[in-house]
């Protein structure tokens, strides 16, 4: 078992007796933990790559790239680096399958992560610390430089144990997922090079479970960000008059409540999951006459605006949606406008909503149920995920996607203060993903399963239903 007083130990040291100790305390903490060296080693390198600091607003992510590479360059797959936009390297490795021409999957995950209150944080965020119970506490820990580097480390046992995939497998890092994936996943899937890697089935983030089924996510709810402007005329303070701005935005406001608590109350009656739901919350609001010491007291103002963060799942009506907005929540009559900051679409390309089957009209998901069950995982119930991915990206043309980070009986830790992931739960991750690709990109199972080559391209309206 690992010494409790090691951190303290490692400390007040020079330079080289701090590494020397740094490498005792690893072996003491991996000793308790009963690691193989490979497992070390696989451990070693997740810790090296959640110490570079691409954490925004200004991630740096040459260095990160060059250490992605380099992890490309030993594992023998070809590498490509492109930059759609300068500065915003995008990562992607293939390995080349026995019948390349065969539709080919993608594991896709970002290399950026969510800034850090560092006050807040029992162990610095890029030192990628492991406790003694193996906790490594990191930024990226959960989401999601794991679930990157268990892509490459399921590889990497896979070639050991001389395994050839029959359809190509394509690994790809983007930068930006966090704030909103324009400038790497979108430009990435919209791009030349994507559509040459004939990808019929991409794997992305989802999110840890607290229990011990692991999480998976068919879909996304869309972005409709939005602001609504009152306009009304000005009076004094004391008069009571009609038409005010702050009276017309009010009766928004109370509109758009009933709304949030008729969405709200099926999530607390059991009736919806949250993402099944939609959901809009007040995140601004702007009024007053300002004065040097606060606000002009006796002035009803001309205008007052209210902001809205509302999310839209793909199953939701967006017609009767945009209705309520013109006709409950922004009526011309009450003095009332909108404008959208940012409206994402609900459908792909086709028109069609932007959801991966997951019931047995999807190949994909046949067989990535099945390699979840030969891990010897259990799956909850496929949800529809309340934030959104890079995911999306893939979803928008036909192609089937899901969300899944494999972490179980772990507290859903990211973008919060002291994230982490247990090195028991990373190794095991890594052995999930082992069976999905021997699953869904090997010749046969073995058990002598037919060849999944039947899972052709996956994309479009035979894998998407509109049911769900
Ligand atoms: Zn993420």
């Amino acid at each position: 078992m690992a010494s409790p007083d090691c951190p303290r130990r490692c400390s007040s040291r020079t330079p080289a007796l701090l590494l020397l100790s740094a490498i005792i305390c690893f072996q003491q903490l991996v000793k308790g933990l009963s690691l193989s060296t490979e497992e070390e080693d696989a451990v070693k390198r997740f810790q090296e790559y959640l110490k570079f600091d691409t954490v925004h607003p200004s991630p740096d992510y040459y260095p990160v790239t060059e250490f992605l590479s380099e992890q490309g360059k030993q594992l023998g797959l070809d590498t490509k680096v492109v930059e759609y936009v300068q500065g915003k390297p995008v990562v992607v490795f293939t390995w080349q399958g026995t019948e390349p021409s065969l539709p080919s999957i993608l594991l896709n995950s970002h290399t950026d992560v969510v800034p850090v209150e560092h006050a807040y944080w029992k162990h610095p965020p890029f030192a990628a610390k492991m406790d003694e119970g193996g906790n490594i506490y990191a930024r990226g820990s959960q989401d999601m430089k794991c679930v990157g580097m268990q892509y490459l480390e399921a590889i990497r046992n896979l070639m050991s144990a001389g395994f050839k995939p029959q359809r190509s497998i394509h690994v790809s890092f983007v930068p930006d997922e966090e704030i909103a994936g324009g400038d790497g996943a979108k430009l990435f899937y919209e791009s030349s090079d994507f559509k040459e890697l004939n990808v019929a089935f991409v794997l992305d983030e989802g999110v840890a479970s607290q229990d011990g089924n692991y999480k998976v996510f068919y879909a996304e709810r869309s972005v409709w960000w939005f602001y609504i402007t009152a306009a009304g005329h000005p009076a004094h303070g004391s008069r009571l008059l009609d038409g005010m701005a702050l009276e017309h935005l009010r009766f928004s406001l109370n509109a758009i409540a009933d709304f949030r608590k008729s969405e709200f109350d099926k999530v607390k009656s059991g009736e919806k999951a949250e993402g099944e739901i939609i959901s809009i919350n007040n995140v601004y609001l702007k009024a007053g006459t300002p004065s040097p010491t606060g606000f002009v007291m006796n002035i009803q103002p001309s205008h007052a605006e209210a902001g809205f963060d509302m999310r839209v799942p793909p199953v939701a009506d967006v017609d009767a949606l945009q209705k309520r907005l013109d006709e409950e929540w922004a009526p011309a009559s009450k003095n009332l406008t909108y404008r959208f900051v940012q409206k994402d679409k609900v459908t792909d390309n086709f028109g069609k909503p932007a959801i991966t089957a997951v019931d047995d009209s999807n190949p994909w998901w046949i067989m990535f149920k099945e390699a979840i069950a030969k891990a010897g995982g259990t799956l909850a119930k496929p949800e529809i995920l309340m934030g959104s991915t890079d995911a999306r990206y893939a979803r928008e043309q036909g192609i089937p996607a899901l969300g899944f980070s494999p972490m179980t009986n772990t507290p859903i830790l990211l973008h919060e203060h002291n994230e982490f992931l247990n090195a028991k739960e990373y190794l095991m991750g890594i052995k999930v993903y082992e069976q999905i690709l021997r699953t869904c990109t090997g010749p046969k199972d073995e058990s002598g399963e037919p060849s999944n080559s039947k899972a052709g391209s996956g994309v479009l309206s035979e894998t998407i239903h509109t049911e769900l």
